[in-house]
C-alpha cells in the first residue's frame, strides 16, 4: 500500500517526496539500532504517516516572498474585500463632484460669461468647456465599462510566460492576476478603485484620456475662475465681519450699564447690506468650485505626468516595478537591461494611441473615438520596431 502511495506521489510532485524519502531513509539508518526493537508493520505505518504528514506541508519553492505572502494574506484579503465594497461608492463620488462643477458652471459662471465677455471670449469658453466635458465623460464611461481583457480559459496554442497560480491558466507576456477582480488581465496596469474596473490592454487609453482632460478641465476651471475665486472670498469675508457687527445701539459709559440711550438718540441702525442669500450662495459655490478644481487638477495632474511617463517608457505600473528591480540585478552584474517592450518613445505614443495615420493625431487623440487598440494584447514582439512607425 505504501509503494502504491508513493507512486501516487511521485505522479504530480517527485521532488518533494523523492527528497522526504531520502530524508526518512538517512534517519532511519541513524535510527536503526532503536527502531529495530520495534515491530516492521509499525516501522512501516510510522514511515507511512510520516510521509503523509510531511506532504501536507513540504515545499522545494518556499521562500521568504511565499512566507510573507502567507502572513500577510488576510490583510491583503481584506484591502481586496474593501476596495471591491467601495469600488461603486468611488464610482458613484467621481459622477456626484463632476455633475456638481458642471451645474455650477451652467448655473453661476455660464450667466456671468455672457453677459461680461467679448463674443470672441464666449465663444472660447462655450467652446472648449463643452468639448472638455465630452472627452471627460467619454473616457470615463469607457474607461469603466469596457473589460480590460483576459487571457483565453480554453486551451489553445499561444505563446505563454507562465502560469497562474490563482486562475490555473497559462499567462500571456505583460499579463498579471488583479486579486481584487479576481482574475488575469492582459497588459495589466493597476485596478483603479475610481473606475471600479481594472486598467489592462483594451482601456488603458481611455484611462489614460480620462485623467489627461480632467486634469486639462480642472487646470481650465482653476486659471479661469481665479479671479471669481479671488472676489468672491472677499467678498465673503466683508460680510463676514459685517454680520459680526450686528445692527444696535452705540451706548457707553453708564447707559451700557443702565441700557439707556444717549440723550436725543431713541435708537441707531447701521444700514442692511446688500448681500443677499442668493449672493452668498454664488460665492461659497465658486469658492468650493476653485478649491476642488485646483486640488484635483494638481492631484490628478501628477498622476497624469507619471503615466505619461511609463507611456513614454513604453512599460506599465506593474512593469516599472518588475524592470527597475531587474535594471539593478542587471547593473550588479555589469549588464544594462533594456525593456522589452518599449519601441521608442513616439512609437510607443503612437501604439498607445492607435495612431497610423498623420489625421488620427485628431481623430484619435483629441476627439472621442472607440477605435481597438494596437494588437491582441496575448503576443508582444519586443523590440520590434526598429524605425518608425508611422511618418508622422
Ligand atoms: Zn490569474
Ligand atoms: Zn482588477
Amino acid at each position: 500500500m505504501v509503494s502504491v502511495y508513493y507512486k501516487c506521489r511521485m505522479r504530480w510532485c517527485p521532488s518533494s517526496v523523492l527528497h522526504l524519502l531520502r530524508c526518512l531513509r538517512s534517519r532511519s539508518c541513524c535510527r536503526r539500532g532503536r527502531n529495530n526493537r520495534l515491530p516492521p508493520w509499525i516501522r512501516d505505518t510510522w514511515a507511512y504517516m510520516t510521509v503523509l504528514a510531511r506532504s501536507l506541508y513540504f515545499n522545494s519553492l518556499t521562500d521568504s516572498d511565499v512566507v510573507f505572502d502567507s502572513i500577510f494574506e488576510p490583510v491583503f484579503w481584506t484591502v481586496d474585500y474593501v476596495t471591491r465594497w467601495f469600488g461603486m461608492v468611488f464610482v458613484c463620488l467621481v459622477v456626484l463632484l463632476t455633475s456638481s462643477i458642471v451645474v455650477i458652471a451652467y448655473v453661476v459662471l455660464l450667466p456671468l460669461v455672457l453677459n461680461t465677455y467679448s463674443p470672441a471670449w464666449i465663444a472660447w469658453h462655450v467652446c472648449y468647456g463643452h468639448w472638455n466635458l465630452i472627452m471627460i465623460a467619454f473616457h470615463y464611461y469607457k474607461a469603466a465599462k469596457t473589460c480590460p481583457g483576459y487571457p483565453p480559459t480554453e486551451k489553445n496554442d499561444r505563446p505563454f510566460v507562465s502560469v497562474c497560480k490563482k486562475c490555473i491558466i497559462p499567462k500571456p507576456a505583460r499579463t498579471h492576476h488583479c486579486g481584487i477582480c479576481n482574475r488575469c488581465i492582459l497588459k495589466m496596469d493597476h485596478h483603479c478603485p475610481w473606475l471600479n474596473n481594472c486598467v489592462g490592454h483594451l482601456n488603458h487609453r481611455y484611462f489614460f484620456s480620462f485623467c489627461l482632460f480632467m486634469t486639462l478641465g480642472c487646470v481650465y476651471c482653476s486659471i479661469s475662475g481665479r479671479n471669481l475665486f479671488l472676489d468672491a472670498y472677499n467678498a465673503i469675508e466683508r460680510f463676514k465681519h459685517l454680520d459680526m457687527e450686528k445692527p444696535g445701539i452705540p451706548v457707553t459709559g453708564m447707559g451700557l450699564l443702565i441700557g439707556l440711550f444717549p440723550p436725543g438718540q431713541a435708537s441707531y441702525q447701521t444700514p442692511a447690506p446688500p448681500y443677499t442669500f442668493k449672493d452668498k450662495m454664488i460665492n461659497k459655490s465658486i469658492i468650493y468650485m476653485w478649491v476642488l478644481t485646483s486640488t484635483v487638477g494638481v492631484a490628478l495632474g501628477a498622476l497624469t505626468i507619471w503615466h505619461a511617463v511609463l507611456i513614454s517608457r513604453g512599460e506599465t505600473s506593474i512593469e516599472r516595478h518588475i524592470n527597475s528591480k531587474e535594471t539593478k540585478r542587471m547593473a550588479k552584474q555589469g549588464r544594462v537591461y533594456r525593456n522589452p517592450f518599449s519601441y521608442g518613445r513616439l512609437n510607443n505614443w503612437k501604439i498607445f494611441f492607435g495612431v497610423e495615420k498623420r489625421s488620427h493625431w485628431v481623430t484619435r487623440v483629441l476627439l472621442p473615438s472607440g477605435h481597438a487598440p494596437h494588437g491582441d494584447g496575448l503576443t508582444w514582439e519586443a523590440h520590434q520596431v526598429k524605425k518608425d512607425l508611422i511618418p508622422v
